[in-house]
């Protein structure tokens, strides 16, 4: 992801796509404009204790992209490398994915600089609440509803609403989502994201007239996005032919065990028996029918698009397709499900989440996946019909169905 720090534009990468939309005439150059600055930025240095006594003063963002269509929604992420920029980029993404699924939210993202591997439980929880008693003031149910992102996870959301509720002194379970069970979270949420992926897959298979059993699965990225996806394409009769995670790849054109791959995961590292291991180069450019990269972004760029055998892919990560890859395999006929789409599932049942908080009444885990399935459907059909009506990639589809979507709330406020 490469992230300009220095000009208003979210990104190089969104950037690109955006550009492109002008240049097809989808968008005009002012709708672009408008979509490159977001509505609110904040920067905060916090203290925190840690374990030996000492005080360390922690750098965080949030950011609230565009919330013309309902309350800024988007995870925090705790790395190292979090930066104002990739925070601006995934908060515009959050932005688009909202108006996609149609649900009404809108979009953002927020991020600690730190390693969390080098902290204890204490000194994270300490940290988490710290930062959230930062941002406090521009948070809120109604204002912007975080959830988890990268290595953070139910716990710290769980620290997080507790610390928010002493602020402001009730209970506001709403307030944040991906929370455990327990403290108000939903049914389904853990592998929501794999879900509303194989939705929407399945939707494509179906216009494209192809039956789900059999098909030969490769996916990159073996996380919590990628073991759901596939369990859950094992169980409609895909095959896995290749898996693979930060230190290994495994492939067999003949099919992968599933429940294999998946307890060794729980053990610690992945594995199958009579798999290959490949390059990772190698392992994404087998023959296959639906590549699933589930890792990282840019993945496939300039430098391997020619060399990409897959019929479908299927954009769990954010991001992991460049701009001009993407537009590459469009004209090669292979159908891309971009992100904004393909990993909606997460942010549906999040917003689901959300809807269960603030009537004080829980759903099973079978009606939260009918919502869903409802949802991602009818998401689909939307990008595929604007796809066909204007003959133009998913991905630009989902970007001009968005967009449009946001500037219809914008212009009805009379802010655009
Ligand atoms: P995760 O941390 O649970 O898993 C990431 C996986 O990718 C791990 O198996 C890791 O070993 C693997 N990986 C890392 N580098 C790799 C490499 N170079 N090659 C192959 N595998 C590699 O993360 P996750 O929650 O599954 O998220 C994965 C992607 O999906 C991210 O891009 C994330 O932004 C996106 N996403 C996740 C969700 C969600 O709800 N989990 C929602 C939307 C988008």
């Amino acid at each position: 992801m490469v992230v300009d720090e220095e000009t208003a534009l979210v990104s190089t990468e969104s950037a690109v796509f955006l550009q492109k939309l002008v240049d097809k005439n989808l968008i005009s150059e002012s709708e672009k404009q408008f979509f490159s600055k977001p509505r609110k930025m904040l920067l905060v240095n916090f203290p925190a204790r840690l374990d030996d006594g000492s005080i360390k003063l922690f750098s965080g963002y949030r950011v609230q992209y565009n919330t013309a269509r309902g309350p800024a929604k988007g995870g925090i992420r705790f790395h190292q490398d979090v930066s104002f920029g990739e925070v601006k980029l995934l908060a515009f993404l959050m932005s688009l994915k909202c108006a996609v699924a149609n649900i009404p939210l809108g979009g953002g993202k927020g991020g600690v600089e730190i390693d969390p591997r080098k902290y204890s439980a204490g000194e994270l929880e300490r940290i988490s609440r710290a930062y959230i008693n930062a941002i406090k003031e521009i948070i809120g149910e109604r204002k912007d509803i975080p959830a988890p992102d990268v290595n953070t996870n139910g716990q710290v959301m769980a620290w997080m609403l507790d610390e928010y509720e002493k602020f402001v002194g009730e209970k506001q379970p709403g307030v944040i989502t991906g929370k455990p069970i327990a403290v108000g979270g939903s049914h389904g949420r853990s592998y929501s994201t794999a879900l509303g992926g194989v939705i929407v897959l399945e939707k494509l298979l179906e216009r494209l007239k192809m039956q789900p059993k059999g098909q030969r699965v490769i996916i990159q990225g073996f996380g919590n996005a990628g073991s759901h996806a596939a369990r859950l394409l094992a169980e409609r009769g895909m095959k896995i032919i290749g898996a693979s995670d930060s230190s290994t790849t495994l492939f067999n054109e003949s099919g992968l065990d599933v429940a294999e791959l998946l307890a060794s995961k729980g053990a610690g590292a992945l594995f199958a028996k009579n798999a290959r291991k490949l390059s990772p180069a190698d392992f994404l450019e087998q023959e296959c029918d639906i590549l699933i990269p589930a890792a990282l972004s840019d993945a496939i760029t300039g430098a391997n698009e020619g060399r990409i055998k897959a019929k479908i892919v299927l954009e769990l990560a954010n991001a992991p397709v460049s701009p001009g890859a993407d537009e590459k395999l469009f004209e090669k006929g292979v159908f891309v499900i971009p992100d904004i789409l393909a990993n909606a599932g997460g942010v549906v049942v999040s917003y689901l989440e959300g809807v269960q908080n603030a009537s004080n009444y829980y759903w099973t885990e079978k009606v939260v996946n009918e919502k869903l399935d409802e949802i991602m459907t009818q998401a689909f059909t939307d990008v595929f019909d604007e796809s066909r009506r204007k003959n133009i990639s998913f991905r630009n589809a989902a970007y001009v169905l968005a967009i449009n979507r946001i500037l219809t709330a914008e212009k009805l406020r009379g802010n655009y």
